[in-house]
């Protein structure tokens, strides 16, 4: 499953929204999750369309996707120096598909700020500097023997040059996944696992008096992510926290009194979904409703292999009946029988809200 790690400097509210989430978790208690550590938790990813599916197909077993959100405490500055649970933190960081970076943009004399005073451009200026000296380090660390490979392996010059491209723009404070600007540079920088280079979504946080909008530290923040190509969310993770011990049906009525649509825990994992690239498919049989995540950009045999790595390899081809038709006609039988059904090769492009079943060898 993927991972999103919440980071953020002491006192922005990085536990109550972490609090929140594992609330809304101990809820799906029926689903089948594996055992977590007291950090991580795993949160259901909102879709609709399963339950009419489940319909559709006469089962009431779903089994929505899930990511998993690991609460990283112990930010401060010098962690890249090991100051603080520096390290600890890091390695946290090193495991994750994309950070959630919590700002605080609330005003509260009860909540001390770690340094005086709300400064959001400070704030991410303090995480981010550490993930970039790090980074730093680790390119430094490894260019010596990169440069000594290349000269006996032609093949390694480019891998040296963006590392020397790398070094450069880290050093002026630009983070990897900035200075990373190409498919193939974003490609070939994998290799150097940098933690600057993960997909960042900003979470402002404000008092819900400031919802939906905002305020003016929201919109530094959101200046910050527009100029680093990331994205930010305005939440309110007290409210959240709230949202969380409402009963279910008491809950769009809540969000509405707030000007929201859709929980801020709910905006945080469709906005990971896209900052990852990601989508989904669903299988729908008797037995149950499941979806599946895969990249957009993944082929039928790779989305076969969400399901099962056999079914990767022994992939001969793919059933496939888009939603809105499963919707039309009403049942998979039908949708075929109106020659909805389409038999895709290896080269198919699986689109957001196939339905599938796959044929494969054993
Ligand atoms: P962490 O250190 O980042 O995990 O921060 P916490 O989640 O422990 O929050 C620190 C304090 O700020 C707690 O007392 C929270 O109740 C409070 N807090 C969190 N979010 C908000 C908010 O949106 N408004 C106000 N006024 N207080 C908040």
């Amino acid at each position: 499953s993927l991972r999103c790690g919440i980071v953020g400097l002491p006192n922005v509210g990085k536990s109550t929204l972490f609090n929140a989430i594992t609330a809304k978790q101990a809820e799906a208690a029926n689903y089948p999750f594996c055992t977590i550590e007291p950090n991580v938790g795993t949160v259901l990813v909102p879709d609709s369309r399963l339950q009419t599916l489940s319909e559709i197909a006469k089962t009431s077993t779903i089994i929505p996707a899930t990511l998993e959100i690991v609460d990283i405490a112990g930010l401060v500055r010098g962690a890249s120096k090991g100051e603080g649970l520096g390290n600890q933190f890091l390695s946290h960081i090193r495991e994750v598909d994309a950070i959630v970076h919590v700002v605080r943009c609330f005003e509260d004399s009860d909540v001390v700020h770690v340094h005086g005073k709300v400064d959001p451009a400070d704030d991410i200026s303090t995480i981010e500097t550490e993930l970039l000296l790090a980074d730093l380090d680790s390119m430094e660390k490894r260019m010596d023997k990169l440069r000594k490979n290349a000269k006996k392996e032609k093949e390694l010059m480019p891998a040296v040059e963006l590392a020397e491209k790398l070094i450069k723009g880290l050093g002026d404070g630009i983070p990897a996944r900035t200075i990373l600007e190409t498919d193939e540079e974003k490609e070939l920088g994998k290799q150097f696992f940098l933690l600057s280079a993960k997909p960042v979504l900003f979470a402002a946080n404000v008092s819900d008096n400031d919802l939906p909008d905002g305020n003016a530290y929201t919109e530094q923040v959101k200046k910050i992510a527009e100029d680093s190509g990331s994205n930010m969310l305005i939440i309110s993770a007290k409210s959240e926290a709230e949202i969380a011990e409402l009963p279910e049906e008491e809950r769009p009525e809540f969000l509405q009194s707030l000007g929201l649509e859709m929980s801020g825990l709910d905006r945080i994992i469709r906005t990971a979904y896209d900052l990852l690239g990601l989508h989904t498919y669903f299988t729908a049989g008797e037995k149950e409703v499941r979806a599946w995540t895969i990249r957009k950009e993944a082929a039928a045999p790779e989305a076969a292999a969400a399901i099962h790595t056999d079914f990767e390899k022994g992939f001969i081809r793919a059933e496939v009946i888009s939603y809105d038709d499963m919707v039309q006609y009403g049942s998979e039988l039908k949708a075929k029988e109106a020659g909805r059904m389409r038999s895709e090769g290896k080269e198919y492009i699986v689109k957001d809200g196939d339905v599938i079943v796959f044929r494969f060898n054993v």
